[in-house]
């Protein structure tokens, strides 16, 4: 049988409690987690992209933790409106409208392309990832279990969700009643009982035929958005599980009715930890097509940065801290990550080139000291920007004892599986990258000049290199060559 793998103490951040807590899985070992997906009706921006960076990472910890993960996430591809308040068009109407498509075109396009940016970014493919539009059914079951109970009601416009019947409604944003009926929306559906209540079923409009609509007990029409992820994060992980994230602008509307109208079907507790990501600003502002600030992946791809960069910079800070995002920062990023590696590959050439084992039992313990420092730094709730600097902190160490010929044979090994371990959160170890024959050829050319003394051929072929993008350095194991076009 094989071992069992030992768990580590986690702490987590619970928005529900508003404190950090140890985190125990309600069965077993296995952690049955649940994030909100994105809305496929235009690409996702960078600050949606932080979000799934900052669950990605949770995951991946959780994982480091022991744990195994059991990994729901939606593809929202209907019912979210323009409006939280329940008014507004649905969003995906409005990208088919734009771009002179139907529906579920637009709905397969951005799902593709929100696919191809999470493998760019190295994000984990969910256990399950399930489309709203694939579990109608399943939330039409939902209403009517909440009809039965009486928690609905009907308008013109749709069937509502009566949040004044639960008596802790609003507990995960510490909402107050009374500021809750004071605070009325501007946009507000004529006949709602209650500003907080919401649609959970909408009606098509009269006379006009949607695009994505359904037959219902309640007449054709389709889904509000928050029915979707009770209906389906309660399919595939049950009644109560442990973990739902999201960021923080999902905790007072849709995470708060999530919670409500799971919680009033079931008469049981939805999920144990709600964590939430912090925005992400850019240049110190909301990201806003108008302002001129609003990037997606591929427009920082364009600009020669290497997804994995973006990947570092948001995993360089607190998820529940702001992160503003300016192209400066982006390439102190990537100067970072190339320094990581660059260190990486010198230390497993010195590790290929050092011929006898030994063992400096002072730095050894230095290091191990640093690397249990940065588990705990990752488990005490996801402190990434303190796990980062213990790296850093291995890495000078290392790297002081090897320019100085110093460092023994154990150390090194030491760090070197470290960081590869450690890699499986971070994802910051750049994989092999591979030369074209033609590229290979220049350089046997060039070492073949040099060794001979002909230093003018070889300056030429090694400036012609650099214009194909690769920078060979000259190390005492031989040539060593890296690109440049990241
Ligand atoms: P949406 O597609 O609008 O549901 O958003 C997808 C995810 O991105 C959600 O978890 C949002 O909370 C999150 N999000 C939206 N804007 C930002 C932002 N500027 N910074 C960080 N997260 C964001
Ligand atoms: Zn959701």
């Amino acid at each position: 049988m094989p071992a069992k793998k030992a768990i580590m103490k986690l702490s987590l951040y619970n928005t529900l409690t508003r404190k950090k807590e140890f985190f125990k899985p309600l069965k077993g070992n296995e952690v049955r987690m649940y994030t909100c997906g994105p809305t496929v009706y235009d690409y996702a921006h960078i600050g949606n992209l932080r979000a799934y960076l900052f669950e990605d990472l949770l995951r991946r910890t959780i994982e480091h933790a022991g744990f195994k993960v059991m990994h729901v996430m939606n593809i929202t591809d209907v019912g979210h409106l323009t409006s939280d308040a329940d008014t507004g068009e649905d969003k995906m109407e409005v990208g088919a409208k734009r771009e002179n498509k139907t529906a579920w075109q637009i709905a397969d396009f951005y799902t593709k392309s929100f696919l191809q940016d999470m493998e760019r970014l190295h994000i984990k493919h969910p256990s399950i990832l399930c489309k709203a539009t694939d579990h109608i059914k399943e939330m039409i079951g939902l209403i009517s279990a909440l009809e039965k109970k009486g928690y609905t009601y009907a308008l013109k416009d749709g069937i509502y969700f009566n949040t004044t019947r639960l008596k802790d409604y609003g507990k995960l944003a510490g909402l107050r009643k009374e500021d809750l009926k004071a605070g009325a929306r501007v946009e507000m559906v004529q006949g709602k009982k209650n500003p907080t209540d919401f649609a959970l079923w909408k009606f098509s409009p009269a006379g006009s035929k949607r695009q994505m609509e359904w037959k219902s007990p309640w007449g054709t029409g389709f889904p509000g958005w928050h029915i979707e992820c009770s209906a389906m994060s309660m399919k595939y992980l049950g009644t109560t599980f442990d973990i739902h994230c999201g960021g923080v602008d999902h905790i007072a509307v849709h995470h708060t009715n999530e919670i409500a109208q799971s919680e009033a079907a079931t008469g049981k507790k939805f999920v144990s930890v709600w964590l939430h990501g912090e925005f992400m600003l850019v240049d110190g502002k909301k990201m806003a097509k108008s302002l001129g600030n609003f990037y997606k992946l591929q427009d920082l791809v364009d600009k020669g940065f290497d997804p994995l960069a973006f990947r570092y910079l948001c995993l360089s800070t607190h998820y529940r801290s702001q992160l503003n995002f300016t192209l400066e920062a982006l390439e102190k990023a990537r100067n970072t990550l190339r320094n990581i590696n660059d260190f990486y590959l010198r230390l497993k050439d010195a590790i290929k080139a050092s011929k006898k084992s030994t063992k400096d039992k002072k730095t050894l313990g230095k290091l191990k000291k640093a690397s249990a420092e940065l588990d705990s730094c990752l488990l005490d709730d996801l402190n990434t920007p303190e796990a980062l600097s213990r790296l850093f902190s291995m890495i000078h160490l290392v790297n002081k004892m090897m320019e100085e010929k110093k460092a023994d044979s154990a150390s090194m090994k030491f760090t070197h599986d470290y960081m590869l371990k450690i890699n499986g959160i971070f994802q910051f170890l750049r994989k092999t990258e591979k030369l074209a024959e033609a590229e290979k050829k220049l350089i046997r050319e060039r070492e073949k000049a040099r060794k001979i003394g002909d230093y003018k051929k070889s300056d030429e072929i090694r400036g012609k290199l650099k214009k194909m993008g690769i920078i060979i350095e000259d190390t005492s194991q031989g040539p060593r060559w890296k690109k440049t076009k990241k």
